[in-house]
């Protein structure tokens, strides 16, 4: 990228939810790997501890720490290393320790006439501990919920807890949901047939599609339905 700000008619925060091993990070890797804008790399722990020297005075008593804008990145000098860092989580489990980072990509794309910059949050893993909170549903525009339907865990999971949790933090009403079915390629492991998907995703009130990160099969379409329907929804 140039480096200077791209001209685009709406931003929007989309964010990727479900069990872990479902493949949101492939599935976000697949679809902005074609037209990679930025990334922001998954905050590893030698730069928490680079980040706790510089930073610690301001994390003091606080949960949950968001640094930059809901959807920005923040560039930041620690000890004369440069970071840049779009959010990082305090575990209050121990507070004297910085363990999780939520990573974003962009992508810019045209759709429906509009330019759009799509930033698309991952959650690098902290979801096994289920510690997502508002911070990370503030804003969101799209939420794309992942199973796995070789794995029926991970199906049953998105409406024993995942959609429970959308409901309580997620504070927009107009807020548009995909129900996304991962890993088709694995046809002859599938355990959630497609007709239960549906099921779901009427009963939920979202749009719903099976898609393969592997194979990239309906990855374009699954970003591009929700956003189409974000642009579609009055705001
Ligand atoms: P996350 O924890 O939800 O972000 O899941 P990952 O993106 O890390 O994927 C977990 C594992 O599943 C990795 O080994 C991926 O290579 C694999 N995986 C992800 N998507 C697919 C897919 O569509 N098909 C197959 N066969 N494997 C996949």
């Amino acid at each position: 990228s140039s480096g200077e700000a791209p001209e685009f008619d709406y931003l929007f925060k989309l964010l990727m939810i479900g069990d872990s091993g479902v493949g949101k990070s492939s599935l976000l890797l697949s679809f902005t790997s074609d037209a990679f804008e930025e990334l922001s790399p998954t905050i590893g722990s030698s730069m928490i501890d680079l980040l706790r020297v510089g930073l610690e005075s301001r994390l003091i008593g606080l949960r949950i720490v968001v640094i930059g804008a809901n959807v920005g990145s923040v560039d930041c000098s620690t000890n004369g290393v440069a970071i840049r860092i779009s959010y990082v989580m305090y575990n209050p489990t121990y507070p004297q320790k910085l363990v999780y980072g939520v990573d974003f990509k962009v992508k810019h794309v045209t759709l429906g006439g509009k330019k759009l910059k799509l930033a698309i949050w991952d959650t690098a893993g902290q979801e096994r501990f289920r510690t997502l909170t508002s911070s990370y549903y503030r804003g969101a525009q799209g939420i794309i919920m992942v199973y796995d339907v070789t794995r029926r865990d991970t199906f049953t999971n998105l409406s024993d807890i995942w959609a429970k949790e959308i409901d309580l933090y997620s504070t927009n009403q107009d807020c548009i949901k995909m129900l996304v079915g991962n890993k088709v390629d694995k046809e002859s492991e599938r355990v959630v047939s497609k007709k239960e998907g549906i099921g779901f995703a009427r009963e939920y009130g979202c749009l719903f599609i099976e898609c393969s990160a592997k194979t990239r099969v309906n990855v374009e379409q699954c970003f591009e339905e929700l956003v189409l329907k974000i642009l579609e929804t009055p705001s």
